[in-house]
């Protein structure tokens, strides 16, 4: 379970992240939706530790990750990420790109690496490299790769915009099926409102450095809380 409380980054005087509170339980996917330059990233950054905040403080499971004095390191954080273009390391083998974030014996990684390039119907490239794999196809290692070391939370920032359409579908089905396997608490950053709807059991609507709105999809969807919330969910179809 991932707990932000009251997170406020300021950025050259100006509020880039504003007061962001949010609760995401495990198995849950929380969609952190707004358009460009609302501070999507800079609240995730903040998650992943590789920013800090000016106020407030981040709970994973109950236990303090950071506030303004102490903080985890990022890799200590049980926090997988994944990202557009977060790439696989081109001079590992597709086997080694997945089991790289894995602690334990070889004959326990491999058979994580092999559960996992299974599960996302993968296996037969566990010992091709990357350049041999398609754009859809890398995604779906990133995804095996970001998911093997059992992340508590999961922050992905636009992880299928790279894709073309006929692919994306069935990645974010892919995607959501896997985290809900592993009981993930998921945050996803979009600015599609369509993927939003698609894929969250919550939605929250920022803008502005601050959370607007924040309920089940088809309530934000049907209840927008203001005009530029229509406008926004307008291009839903
Ligand atoms: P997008 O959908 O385009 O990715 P976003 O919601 O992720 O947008 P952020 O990247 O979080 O937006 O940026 C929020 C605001 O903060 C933007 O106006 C951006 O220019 C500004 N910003 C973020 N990081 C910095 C920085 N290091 N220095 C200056 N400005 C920054
Ligand atoms: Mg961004």
């Amino acid at each position: 379970r991932l707990d932000i409380r009251n997170i406020m980054r300021r950025i050259e005087g100006r509020a880039v992240v504003d007061d962001v509170s949010l609760q995401i339980q495990a198995g849950q996917v929380t969609c952190l939706l707004g358009p460009s330059g609302c501070g999507k990233s800079t609240t995730l950054r903040m998650i992943a530790g590789v920013e800090m905040q000016d106020s407030g403080e981040i709970y994973v499971d109950g236990k303090l990750i950071c506030d303004t004095v102490f903080r985890v390191p990022p890799e200590r954080r049980e926090i997988g990420l994944m990202f557009q273009d977060f790439a696989l390391f081109p001079h590992l083998s597709v086997a080694d790109n997945v089991g790289f974030g894995l602690k334990g014996g070889k004959d326990e990684k491999r058979a994580r690496v092999e559960e996992l390039l299974n599960r996302v119907s993968l296996k037969r490239f566990i010992d091709g490299y990357p350049h041999q794999l398609s754009g859809g196809e890398q995604q779906r290692v990133a995804l095996a790769r970001a998911i093997a070391p059992r992340p508590r939370i999961m922050l992905m920032d636009e992880p299928f915009s790279g894709l073309d359409n006929r692919l994306r579908d069935g990645i974010r089905d892919e995607t959501l099926s896997l985290l809900k396997e592993e009981d993930t608490a998921v945050l996803l950053v979009t600015h599609e409102p369509e993927e939003a709807m698609r894929m969250a059991d919550e939605i929250a609507l920022m803008r502005g450095g601050r959370i607007v709105q924040q309920g089940a999809p088809y309530n934000v969807y049907t209840h927008p809380v203001d005009k530029a919330a229509v406008a926004f969910f307008s291009d839903v179809n």
